[in-house]
């Protein structure tokens, strides 16, 4: 029956006897739980579980309870947490978008192997938070002196209350209009809008200007352009952060 068929029906047929692409072979056996999926996908499980939900399961030797607000962390955190929660609810407080009481787990590291592996590409930050999750990580944190830092010498540090009021922002957005829609807004308001309710951003004004000369696309510029931004929207739109969270 071969030779009865046209060579349209032939190319049609082709795509069913080509083999697909490596990738996605890898990608197959990994959901399907291939030999290389067996081995990685619960790995890759593991991973997206503790990284997403249950910093817990990283057996970090102290946890506080304040409230709604799960703290984490590798070194004895004590009552000083209080008044560091306490500031970044004061400054959350003033965005028509809080919801004070909100569930959130906050992981306070020291930069070591924790933050590493819950950081992953990202172990460069001072601080984050991943989409669907009420994790908020923190890189290098000194709750006794309210500062955080990645360690770099400029631009590296900023004040741990104020992060933990930055990066809650990004879980309250994330309720407001979505996950979807809070990944895709523009840089300068997703991260001008958190510092903007932080109250401060990782550049001190004085090194404004060295950092620009240095590199005008320094990532850290659009925290600080960012959050001069918002300043002007809002102000433009009466104030509004559902109308600057819209367009
Ligand atoms: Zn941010």
């Amino acid at each position: 029956m071969l030779k009865a068929r046209t060579p349209g029906a032939m190319l049609a047929a082709m795509p069913l006897r080509t083999r697909p692409p490596a990738r996605f072979r890898r990608l197959a056996a990994i959901v399907l739980g291939g030999r290389w999926g067996v081995r990685v996908l619960p790995v890759l499980a593991l991973a997206a579980l503790v990284v997403l939900k249950v910093p817990a399961a990283l057996a970090f030797p102290y946890r506080v309870d304040v409230g709604a607000t799960t703290v984490y962390a590798e070194r004895p955190v004590g009552a000083a947490i209080v008044p560091v929660l306490a500031r970044a609810d004061r400054l959350l407080a003033a965005s028509p978008i809080d919801e004070p009481g909100l569930r959130r787990q906050i992981v306070l590291t020291d930069g070591g192997w924790r933050w590493r592996l819950l950081a992953l590409n990202l172990h460069g930050a001072v601080a984050l938070r991943r989409p669907f999750s009420d994790v908020l990580l923190f890189n290098r944190s000194d709750v006794a002196r309210d500062r955080v830092s990645n360690g770099a010498a400029i631009s590296g540090t900023r004040t741990l209350s104020g992060t933990i009021a930055h990066e809650t922002v990004h879980l309250l957005v994330a309720r407001r209009i979505g996950e979807w829609r809070a990944a895709r807004l523009p840089v300068w308001k997703r991260e001008g809008y958190a510092d903007a309710v932080a109250g401060e951003t990782s550049i001190d004004p004085a090194d404004e200007a060295r950092i620009r000369a240095r590199d005008p696309h320094a990532p850290v510029l659009a925290y600080y352009d960012g959050r001069r931004q918002v300043a002007a929207a809002l102000r433009r739109n009466g104030g509004s952060v559902d109308a600057l969270l819209a367009d």
